[in-house]
């Protein structure tokens, strides 16, 4: 599956969470992931999307690693499955 696809996939169920996926540009802060998923309760994840066996790149891997390390979620959503995954996740957190 292309990323395009995943995007919009994911962009559909977090909504119908009632949450928001906004696509993150950063200016500066480079390999950061791509969107940044806003949910009820200020609950925030972090979602590299990628087209299915694309791996992160070395500048994404340490941004992972950096958030992680302050206590954020991130994940990377590259198929079918990892969105389905994501979003147990997302409703398992939900209150
Ligand atoms: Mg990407």
């Amino acid at each position: 599956m292309n990323e395009k696809l995943i995007e919009k996939k994911l962009r559909e169920e977090i909504r119908k969470l009632g949450g928001r996926a906004e696509k993150f540009i950063p200016t500066y802060f480079v390999g950061a992931p791509d969107r940044l998923i806003l949910m009820s309760g200020g609950k925030v994840y972090w979602v590299e999307t990628k087209s299915t066996g694309d791996k992160l790149r070395d500048i994404q891997q340490t941004r992972k690693k950096q958030l992680e390390k302050l206590g954020f979620k991130v994940y990377k959503v590259d198929s079918q499955q990892a969105l389905d995954r994501f979003i147990k996740d997302v409703r398992k957190d939900a209150i």
